[in-house]
């Protein structure tokens, strides 16, 4: 065999490695699905309910602050809810410094968050001088925070754990509104932090508020530095639930999947000696296993060790400098595999330039360029269809897939609910597990398919109309910003048997724009009805 071909070779069994076939996808969905079943049962770090029991349905008004900090920015918005499905806002971002992320102690984190928000309120004008008496009025606050925190009430929780490259020790096993707000008050600032919010829930909430079609968001998805999901789920499904909790009357709760975590004993997700590698040079090896191979902040990583490999191998013309950025861990971000998913598309010669730019690289080739945008494609790939996978699982367990399914305590829109009037819809979606939702299904039974509609109105839409639609919220730099993400995300739903190419074309998924600090609005203005 002669070098090209050994080396073509190489290149082939490393995009093996990454390839996941339909019967992997299914495997995945299935152990997702267990996961999901296990903590709706007993209290586990997923499955974490958010307290959060109404769903906007765009009619929320009020101005609120918010703050999202997510794995890599900090955000500070004003949002004003203008209760007709849109909103104005108005907000700044700073990337967290790495000392602050990594830190014996929690203050200067908080105090960080507290000066920007203190600079914005300048800015805009929202800090009445001198008036920061007891009785002055404060603006109510959601802070969108995006680590694993049991929640005990919708403006209360405690954190668990840290991830993404985040380690904070003093700060585990307190609250992050109690922190935050002690870097206000020191600052006094007229600011109320009154709702706890994960931004893949602030997603889903932010998307249902936009929503055009009432009641059709199921889940909000997360796909940046790291990567979750929330969803909403019946009431009486959650076992874990308090109680007293599961007394109220609250047919739907929204769930924190964090499915991050899902399958850390590594029973069926994908291993390849890169994902190895860099489980064990991480902060938390053998913690976050979907999310080593689903996100941003590790997709970059993947692709360094995957150069490094090839590049020893002699795989490429070019020649990596010492000071190439392959050489520092962490040294390669994942916009990288975007720029070289690009251009493969638009087979540019101004590809090899970049390349030499970003990798500190020289003497590349077109070829060199072939070869790295197949082996990022194969690395996206991966994680799509694994987030793809995930999100089958929530698919499956919401049994909005059939009628059928919904008889047995679902949450699902029923047909019933056809008409398109706003003021029509039920403020809760989703149906109880008793006696009404029996009705409900009975009523849905009786109504024969060949009946004509009395009107309009009345008309049952078809299947594939907006009735079926599951709506699916996104957030994240990745799955916005990498072409053709959302493309093998819904390859995996169609592999997925429960699912197919009929429950695929169900599914919509569109951008939560501004999600994680408008849908920490929406926390703070349902911390209010709460
Ligand atoms: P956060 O997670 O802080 O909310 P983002 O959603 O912006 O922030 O996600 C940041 C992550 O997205 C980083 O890991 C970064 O590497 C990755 N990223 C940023 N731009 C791109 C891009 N063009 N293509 C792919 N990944 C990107
Ligand atoms: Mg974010």
């Amino acid at each position: 065999m002669s070098s090209h071909d050994n080396h073509q070779s190489l290149v082939h069994d490393i995009l093996q490695q990454f390839d996941i076939d339909s019967d992997d996808v299914s495997k995945v969905t299935q152990r997702f699905l267990r996961q999901l079943q296990e903590g709706l049962d007993h209290p586990r770090p997923w499955q974490l309910p958010s307290y959060v029991y109404h769903v906007p349905d765009g009619s929320e008004k009020g101005t609120f602050l918010a703050v999202d900090l997510g794995g890599t920015n900090c955000r500070i918005c004003l949002v004003d809810l203008l209760g007709n499905s849109t909103y104005n806002v108005t907000q700044t971002k700073q990337t967290v410094p790495e000392h602050l992320r990594i830190n014996p102690r929690y203050q200067p984190l908080f105090s960080f968050i507290a000066k920007a928000l203190r600079e914005f309120l300048d800015r805009h004008k929202l800090r009445p001088e001198n008036d920061c008496s007891a009785g002055a009025r404060r603006i109510p606050l959601g802070f969108t925070f995006s680590f694993t925190c049991e929640q005990t009430s919708i403006s209360k929780g405690t954190l668990i754990q840290w991830d993404k490259g985040w380690d904070i020790p003093e700060a585990l096993g307190k609250d992050p509104c109690a922190m935050l707000q002690e870097s206000i008050d020191e600052m006094e600032l007229p600011v109320q932090v009154s709702a706890l919010a994960n931004d893949s829930v602030g997603t889903l909430l932010s998307r249902a508020y936009t929503s055009q079609e009432q009641g059709s968001t199921l889940a909000g998805v997360i796909i940046g530095t790291g990567t979750n999901a929330a969803y909403i789920e019946k009431v009486c499904n959650v076992q874990r639930l308090p109680r007293p909790e599961r007394k109220r009357t609250h047919d739907s709760i929204v769930l924190n999947t964090e499915w991050g975590c899902f399958d850390d004993d590594l029973e069926v997700l994908p291993i390849t000696s890169f994902d190895r590698a860099l489980d064990a040079s991480s902060i938390n090896p053998r913690q976050q296993q979907l999310e080593k191979r689903v996100s941003g902040m590790y997709l970059g990583e993947l692709m360094r060790l995957v150069i490094l490999h090839c590049h020893e191998q002699g795989v490429f013309n070019m020649i990596l400098g010492e000071e190439s950025p392959c050489n520092r861990p962490y040294g390669l971000d994942s916009s990288f595999l975007s720029l070289l998913a690009k251009d493969k598309a638009a087979e540019s010669l101004g590809v090899a330039s970049a390349i030499e730019r970003v990798l500190s690289a020289q003497g590349s080739t077109l070829r060199d360029a072939r070869v790295l945008a197949q082996l990022a494609d194969g690395i996206v790939r991966r994680s799509a269809r694994l987030a793809g996978s995930a999100l089958g699982a929530i698919i499956i367990q919401s049994g909005r897939l059939s009628d059928t399914q919904s008889e047995k305590g679902t949450v699902q829109v029923t047909s019933l609910q056809t008409h398109r009037h706003r003021s029509q819809r039920p403020k809760h979606f989703g149906r109880g597990c008793g006696l009404l939702s029996r009705i409900v299904g009975w009523l849905k039974r009786s109504i024969p398919s060949s009946t004509g509609p009395r009107n309009v109105e009345d008309k049952p839409l078809s299947r594939g109309s907006e009735q079926d639609i599951i709506d699916i919220g996104v957030d994240g730099s990745l799955i916005q910003l990498y072409p053709g993400f959302e493309a093998h995300m819904r390859s995996a739903l169609r592999d997925i048997q429960e699912i197919g190419p009929d429950g695929e074309r169900k599914v919509r998924m569109g951008l939560a724009k501004d999600g994680s600090g408008v849908g920490a609005a929406l926390m703070a203005n349902a911390a209010k009805l709460s």
